[in-house]
């Protein structure tokens, strides 16, 4: 779950990004976060990851109340979470397999537990053939699909996609959208920003618009 009250920002130049949001987003739910640039997208994900603290209000992210927890410990919180960014951000060194299994070796999860679980992600998001490619080998499509195992392959509450789509031609738009739907129907919370609003409008369901810091929509459309 997902609950902001009273949340305001402003950064050190003075910039209002947020003003007094309140937003709650309950377990296993989708929605959508879209607005113009310079709306306050990036600063609101920032604010969940505890990137960066509010100037005033509460946060509460996967039974974290963000007040109370120190930086020191705000890794236990990105745990929670799964992580796909517009740009991949896949490791060009390590193939298919490797960038998947990284995630589950950097917090030394038991080696029959990674060996079991990496292809089983791997074939969730339909690359099974591809395990052993490195990203260079695959299209865009299938390099934001091996983004999305990675993001889910620590079983995160919560699934954070930032302009995931934005790289991609509409087929694979479509098919990574069906995908992160998929998950959602598992049970995952997933919260995707995109400024794609002819996708928000043929996906439809929860939506939230941010316009000059502020929600300016919240509501099911479609
Ligand atoms: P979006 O992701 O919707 O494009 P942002 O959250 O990045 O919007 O930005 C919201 C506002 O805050 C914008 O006016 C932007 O210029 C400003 N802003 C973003 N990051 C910083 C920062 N680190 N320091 C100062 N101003 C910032």
């Amino acid at each position: 779950m997902v609950e902001l009250r009273n949340v305001s920002v402003t950064y050190s130049n003075g910039v209002d990004a947020l003003h007094d949001i309140n937003l709650k987003i309950n377990d296993g739910e989708f929605a959508f976060v879209v607005g113009d640039s310079g709306a306050g997208k990036s600063t609101l994900i920032k604010l969940l990851l505890k990137e960066i603290t509010p100037n005033t209000g509460h946060i509460t992210v996967n039974g974290f109340n963000l007040e109370k927890l120190p930086k020191s410990k705000a890794h236990k919180l990105r745990r929670t979470i799964g992580f796909v960014f517009q740009d991949f951000k896949l490791i060009n060194t390590m193939n298919v397999y490797d960038n998947v299994a990284f995630v589950l070796r950097s917090i030394d999860a038991p080696i029959k537990y990674i060996r079991n679980r990496v292809p089983y992600v791997i074939g969730l998001v339909g690359l099974k053939d591809k395990a052993k490619c490195y990203p260079n080998e695959l299209s865009g499509g299938e390099q934001q699909r091996v983004a999305l195992a990675r993001a889910l392959v620590n079983d995160p509450q919560l699934i954070i996609a930032d302009e995931p789509t934005g790289n991609l031609d509409p087929k694979n738009k479509f098919e990574i959208i069906e995908l992160l739907k998929g998950i959602n129907e598992c049970g995952t919370t997933v919260l995707m920003v995109t400024h794609e609003h002819e996708l928000v409008r043929y996906f439809g369901g929860r939506t939230i618009r941010i316009n000059a810091g502020k929600i300016a929509f919240d509501d099911y459309i479609g």
